[in-house]
C-alpha cells in the first residue's frame, strides 16, 4: 500500500480529529533512525511525542516484548497476582517519593485517577475538600475531567456542558494568583514541573517551592503531572528531583513504556493510606505485557544512567541551538532532551517542521509557535550534529 492509498482510507474511514496529517507513513526504525515505505531514512527528535525515549528496536524493549509474547500471558487481570507489576511498583517506589503505584493505560487515565485520589484522601477524613487547581496552557489530557483541568479554551470550549464542576485555572508561575483562586474547597494543585504542549516552559524554582510550602500550610495536596517530563527526559528520573520539590502525587506514562502503552500514578503513603478497596481499578492496567516491557526499559534505563545521558545530550543539543544567530530564533528553553525553539508569529513552527522534515528530520512542535524538540535518548552526537546544521541551513 503506498502512501496516498493509506491516506485515503483515512481520510474516507477515519474519525478527522487529527485533520490532515504530516504526509510521511513511518514503516521501520532503529535507533533513532525511522524509514518510511519508500526506504527514505529520517533523523528522529521527536520520539513519537517524548515517548520512544530508548529509539527503535532496542533489544531492552525488542527482547522483552518477544519473550513475553512467548510466554502466552500477556494479561491475567487483575483478580490474579502479576509478577512484573508488582517488580515495576517496587522500582519505581525505590527511585522516587512514591511509597505506592497503580498502572493505567495512558497518561489521561492516570490523571484521572491522580484526582480521585486527591478527592478520596479528602472525602476519608470528613473534609469537603474536593476541587482542582491546574494552570493556564497546561496540558492533562483527552478525557473530561482531564479537559476540564486543561488550561486552554480551545479543548473544553465545544465540551463545557458535559465537562465536570471543580476545576479552575490559574496563570503558570504565578503565585499571587494561584492563592486566590485556593479556597476551603480546594483539594489540590496540579501542575507540570514544566509544561510541554503549552510550549516548553520550566516552572520557576521559587514558585514550586512556594507552591509546596502553600499546600503543606493548608494541608492541601500537590499532584504534579510528569506525563512528558518523565522517565529521564528532563535530566533526572523525574524532572521534580531537579527541583527539589516533592510532590503528594506524581502520574508518568509516555516514556515509561518506550512505545508501550503504559501509564502510572504514584503516591505518598500518607495518600494512598486513604484509599481502600473499590476505590479505582482497571481491566487492562498493569497487564503482564505492559508491566514486562515497561520494567525491562526502565530497568536498562536506571542501570545505564539515562538521567545523566539525557542530561548531557541535552545540554550539548541545548548549547549548538543557542549558537544558531537568526532572528527567526527568539528563544531556545527547555531541561535536558525536552527542549523548545521560540519562533516569531509570522514564522509557522508546523511549516519549518515540513521543511525539515523534507531534509530527513523529524522535529515536533507545541503550542505559542515553538518548534519542540524530544529526541530518543539514544541519539548520537553527530545526529544532533547533523540535525542543527540543517536548521541553520533552513533558516538562512
Ligand atoms: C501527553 C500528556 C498527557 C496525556 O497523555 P495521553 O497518554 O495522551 O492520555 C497528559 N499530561 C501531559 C503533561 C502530557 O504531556
Amino acid at each position: 500500500m503506498n502512501l496516498s492509498d493509506i491516506k485515503s482510507l483515512d481520510s474516507q474511514h477515519f474519525l478527522q480529529v487529527f485533520g490532515e496529517r504530516t504526509p510521511v507513513c513511518f514503516v521501520r526504525g532503529e535507533g533513532a533512525t525511522l524509514y518510511d515505505q519508500d526506504g527514505k531514512a529520517y533523523t528522529d527528535l521527536f520520539a513519537g511525542i517524548a515517548v520512544n525515549s530508548l529509539g527503535y528496536n532496542h533489544p531492552a524493549i525488542t527482547d522483552a516484548i518477544i519473550a513475553q509474547a512467548k510466554s502466552g500471558v500477556l494479561h491475567t487481570s487483575n483478580i490474579y497476582y502479576v509478577q512484573p507489576q508488582a517488580e515495576l511498583a517496587a522500582l519505581l517506589c525505590q527511585h522516587t517519593f512514591a511509597d505506592r503505584v497503580f498502572f493505567s493505560n495512558s497518561g489521561a487515565e492516570a490523571n484521572e485517577g491522580a484526582m480521585k485520589l486527591a478527592c478520596k484522601y479528602f472525602y476519608a477524613q470528613g473534609s469537603k475538600r474536593y476541587k482542582i487547581i491546574s494552570a493556564d496552557h497546561s496540558f492533562h489530557g483527552r478525557t473530561l475531567a482531564t479537559v476540564a483541568a486543561t488550561g486552554h479554551d480551545y479543548y473544553q470550549e465545544p465540551f463545557r456542558a458535559l465537562l465536570p464542576k471543580g476545576f479552575t485555572q490559574v496563570p503558570y508561575n504565578d503565585l499571587g494568583a494561584l492563592v486566590a483562586a485556593i479556597d476551603d474547597e480546594t483539594a489540590a494543585i496540579m501542575l507540570e514541573p514544566m509544561q510541554g504542549e503549552g510550549g516548553v516552559t520550566p516552572a520557576n524554582c521559587e514558585y514550586l517551592m512556594a507552591v509546596r510550602e502553600l499546600c503543606d500550610k493548608l494541608g492541601i495536596l500537590l499532584i504534579f503531572d510528569e506525563v512528558q517530563t518523565g522517565v529521564c527526559r528532563t535530566g533526572s528520573l523525574y524532572c521534580y528531583q531537579q527541583y527539589g520539590v516533592v510532590p503528594d502525587i506524581m502520574t508518568s506514562a509516555k516514556g515509561l513504556g518506550c512505545g508501550f502503552p503504559i501509564g502510572a500514578i504514584l503516591a505518598s503513603e500518607k495518600v494512598a493510606s486513604k484509599i481502600s478497596k473499590g476505590d479505582h481499578g482497571s481491566t487492562f492496567g498493569g497487564n503482564t505485557f505492559a508491566c514486562a516491557v515497561s520494567l525491562s526499559a526502565m530497568r536498562f534505563m536506571i542501570e545505564n544512567d539515562y538521567s545523566a545521558v539525557a542530561k548531557e545530550k541535552g545540554a550539548y543539543l541545548m548549547n549548538a541551538l543557542k549558537a544558531i544567530k537568526s532572528d527567526k530564533v527568539l528563544e531556545v528553553r527547555g531541561m535536558g532532551m525536552l527542549i523548545g525553539i521560540q519562533l516569531p508569529p509570522d514564522f509557522p513552527a508546523g511549516k519549518l517542521m515540513g521543511k525539515m522534515l523534507a531534509r530527513g528530520f523529524v522535529p515536533g512542535t507545541a503550542s505559542g509557535n515553538v518548534l519542540r524538540l524530544a529526541p530518543p535518548l539514544v541519539i548520537s552526537y553527530e545526529e544532533m550534529d547533523a540535525f542543527v546544521s540543517a536548521l541553520k541551513e533552513e533558516l538562512e
